[in-house]
């Protein structure tokens, strides 16, 4: 990953697991500022709001919006459909869905920082 200072928009229902991932990815010194998400239907608000989001970090399993259907609505929308998606999940039989729906990478939680930080440097140029 040549690219830092990344805005990431992270995406999780579950709270503490927004804080842990916020946390891990600003340490990691690539990146420079976590957007929070509580659901899809959030974070497409976020993605209509700012246009510097350089990644986002999915979770599947939400309320109002899930990530899956997320994936569905950025992948058909002009302006979004080329952001890398990295989908965080606990829930390993998702993963042929989510890749099949358009995101271009794939971790289980528990998420561990060196895993993260790989994953994105192969879906971030
Ligand atoms: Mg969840």
């Amino acid at each position: 990953m040549t690219k830092t200072d990344l805005i990431v928009l992270a995406v999780d229902d579950d709270m503490i697991n927004l804080k842990l991932l916020k946390s891990m990815l600003l340490k990691s010194g690539k990146v420079k500022e976590v957007i929070e998400a509580k659901n899809g239907s959030d974070a497409i608000g976020q993605l209509k709001s700012r246009s510097d989001i350089d990644l986002i970090l999915l979770d599947i399993i939400m309320p109002v919006m899930g990530g899956i259907e997320m994936l569905k609505v950025v992948r058909a929308d002009d302006n979004l459909k080329q952001l890398p998606i990295i989908v965080l999940t606990t829930d390993e039989t998702k993963k042929s869905e989510a890749l099949e729906f358009g995101a271009n990478g794939f971790l289980m939680k528990p998420i561990r920082n060196d895993d993260l930080l790989n994953k994105m440097a192969t879906v971030i140029v």
